[in-house]
C-alpha cells in the first residue's frame, strides 16, 4: 500500500478524533472516523456512530455491524478489504437522526476520505448517506443500482439496521450485496441513472 495514503488517511482519523466542530463532541465517547485499509476498493459509508461505535472508536461493531460482516461474507468480500465510516463521526444523542448542520460539519472529512481513497465503488447505506449522490431521490427506488456521479461510482443500499427492523426486507438486501460483488468483478457497469417522473422528491434537509 502507499504509504503516503495510509498517513494521509490516519491523519483525518486523527483530526476527526480531536474534533470539536459540531456539539457532538460533548457527548461522545469515543469519535469514529472510520476503519479499514486506505487502498480499499470498496468504500461503506453508514448514517452515524451508535452506542457500541461510540464505546469503541470502530465503525459497526454493534448490531448492524454484524449483520453487514454476515452479508459481506455470503457474497465473499473480506471485512478487512474495505473501508468502513458513517457520514457522521459521533454519535447523536439517543441515536437520533443526524442534523443538516452535523451532517455539513463533517462533510470535509467524508470527501477527503474519499479523496485519499480513491475507491472503486462507494457503498451508502440508508438515506443519509445516499442524499450524498442522489438528493432526491427515494431509497426504495434506487437501492441497487450503481451510478457515477463526478467521476465516482456509487452505490445505494438501504441501511442494514432497516432489514434488521423489517425483515421483509432482508433478500432485497442480500440480493443488493451480490450486485455489488458483480459490480466489483465488472460483471455489472454503472449506468447513468435516470429518475423517472413520478419519483416522489425525498426532501431530507
Ligand atoms: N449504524 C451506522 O450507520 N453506523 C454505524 O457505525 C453503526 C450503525
Amino acid at each position: 500500500m502507499d504509504s503516503e495514503q495510509k498517513s494521509a488517511l490516519e491523519a483525518i482519523h486523527e483530526k476527526v478524533r480531536r474534533c470539536t466542530l459540531c456539539p457532538l463532541h460533548t457527548g461522545r465517547t469515543k469519535a469514529v472516523p472510520g476503519a479499514g485499509p486506505a487502498d480499499a476498493q470498496i468504500m461503506f459509508v453508514g448514517e452515524a456512530p451508535g452506542f457500541h461505535e461510540d464505546q469503541q472508536g470502530i465503525p459497526f461493531v454493534g448490531a448492524a455491524g454484524n449483520f453487514l460482516n454476515e452479508l459481506l461474507e455470503k457474497v465473499g468480500i473480506d471485512r478487512k478489504t474495505v473501508y468502513i465510516t458513517n457520514v457522521i463521526k459521533c454519535r447523536p444523542p439517543g441515536n437520533r437522526d443526524p442534523q443538516v448542520d452535523e451532517v455539513a460539519a463533517c462533510k470535509p472529512y467524508l470527501d477527503r476520505q474519499i479523496e485519499v481513497i480513491r475507491p472503486k465503488i462507494i457503498v451508502t447505506l440508508g438515506r443519509y448517506s445516499m442524499a450524498r449522490a442522489y438528493p432526491d431521490e427515494k431509497i426504495s427506488y434506487v437501492h441497487g443500482q450503481a451510478r457515477r456521479v463526478n467521476g465516482l461510482v456509487y452505490f445505494p443500499m438501504y441501511h442494514p439496521a432497516a432489514a434488521l427492523h423489517q425483515p421483509s426486507l432482508k433478500p432485497t438486501v442480500e440480493n443488493d450485496f451480490l450486485k455489488l460483488k458483480q459490480l466489483l468483478d465488472g460483471e455489472i457497469k454503472p449506468e447513468d441513472y435516470q429518475a423517472p417522473p413520478e419519483i416522489e422528491q425525498l426532501s431530507l434537509f
